[in-house]
């Protein structure tokens, strides 16, 4: 069962439009170094070209090859004839009054995600997504019950950090002293979609992210959430190398099926095993396990006992998540004691016990709220039909 092939019905759009001009961005440094030797390049420089506009558009944030200086005068005319460095357009931007930051993003084809920054002491973390929708139906999540899908490529993923880092006015400036407390210093694939069903584009996008020579972010300030795509965890070991965390939930295969469905085709026994074998380069890299807080659902005393059982040897942290609701959802939170009592239980075991604090509630920014505005419109015609009698 575990090795039957991943199918899912999702397009990804190709990077080079029939005609029109190369995307630069989310190209990996091989990738970009065929495209300049494809378009006239000589190979003998390509290497070196790459890496001088790599360092204009990860490191300083250039979208000009006007700017780039130390590029002939000639070569930039080249470049801005053949390629573009392009990024997705910001519809719409939201402010928290705790400070989160919700941009609603256009991709090609007219698609939009959502992509939230969330500031803290010292840092910030920048949610980004992976997939237009989810073809998962998780049922406590609010992007499940979307249905369109396409996968993102690795620009658009990448191109969500560099949008933030406009809107924060973060890229560096030539010649400045070196500031390392920086507003975005983190990363989580935690929006929109599944990224392990958008292995390579995701990859590529983080390697971008990490690349010494451009957005410098560690590995381990990077964190990947999979609801469980179990053939795919040790690709995530192995060829990003970021940090884990899992979309658990529950205790038992019962409730699990119904919460992530994911885990009838790879059940809790078969993803524990994966995640027991999950490389890490030290042992202070736990993998997260996050667990939403459903009231009489999953939040009993008895859960957390079974979910310190489960998880024994293996380095982790949980990850509490007082659910988020959103319009018409099955589920509600549990109270604040319940999820205390249960944090406790996993404490005095041994483990790490956080509760997420909601953040950014009042722009529906908060974990599993995120749904394309378009796709919102949509329903709520469709509601307001249906509640006229028409529908
Ligand atoms: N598809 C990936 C990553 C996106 S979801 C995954 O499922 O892991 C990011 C986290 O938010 C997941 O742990 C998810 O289960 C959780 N989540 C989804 N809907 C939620 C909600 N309504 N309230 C709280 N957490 C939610
Ligand atoms: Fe998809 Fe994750 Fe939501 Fe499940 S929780 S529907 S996998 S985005």
């Amino acid at each position: 069962m575990a090795d039957a092939p991943i199918t899912q019905d999702v397009l990804t759009i190709p990077r080079k439009l029939p005609d029109g001009p190369v995307n630069l961005v989310g190209l990996t440094r091989a990738a970009m170094r065929d495209a300049l030797i494809a378009h006239g390049t000589p190979e003998k420089q390509a290497k070196m070209r790459v890496g001088q506009i790599w360092q204009w558009i990860y490191q300083w944030g250039v979208r000009d090859f006007a700017v780039m200086t130390n590029l002939s005068k000639a070569y930039r005319a080249e470049l801005a004839e053949k390629f573009v460095i392009e990024i997705p357009e910001v519809v719409s931007k939201q402010v928290s009054e705790d400070g989160t930051r919700k941009w609603l993003v256009r991709i090609a084809g007219g698609h939009e995600v959502e992509v939230v920054y969330i500031p803290e002491e010292g840092r910030g973390t920048l949610c980004i997504s992976s997939q237009v929708g989810c073809t998962l139906t998780c049922s406590f999540c609010h992007t499940g019950t979307q249905k369109l899908v396409r996968n993102l490529t690795a620009g658009e993923i990448i191109g969500q950090v560099m949008m933030a880092r406009d809107d924060l006015n973060e890229w560096p400036v030539p010649g400045a002293p070196k500031d390392e407390t920086r507003l975005l210093s983190n990363i989580v694939l935690m929006g929109m979609g599944e990224p392990l069903y958008n292995f390579e584009n995701v990859r590529d996008a983080m390697k971008i992210a990490m690349d010494e020579e451009g957005i410098q972010l560690s590995r381990r300030r990077i964190t990947l959430s999979t609801s469980g795509v179990v053939p795919e965890i040790e690709r995530t070991a192995n060829e990003i190398g970021c940090q884990l965390a899992v979309s658990f939930h529950a205790t038992t295969d019962e409730v699990r099926n119904t919460l992530v469905p994911i885990n009838k085709r790879w059940n809790i026994e078969v993803l524990l095993e994966a995640l027991r074998a999950y490389p890490r380069g030290r042992n202070s890299e736990r993998i997260t396990f996050e667990y939403v807080m459903l009231h009489g659902v999953n939040d009993s005393d008895e859960d957390a006992r079974r979910l310190v059982k489960l998880i024994d040897g293996i380095p982790a942290k949980i990850n509490l998540i007082p659910f988020n609701e959103w319009p018409g959802a099955p589920y509600t939170r549990s109270s604040n004691n319940r999820i205390r009592a249960f944090a406790d239980i996993i404490y005095k075991a041994g483990y790490a016990s956080p509760i997420r604090t909601p953040r950014g509630e009042d722009i529906m920014a908060a974990c599993g709220q995120l749904k394309s505005a378009t796709e919102r419109a949509r329903k709520s015609r469709a509601q307001i039909a249906a509640d006229a009698g028409l529908g």
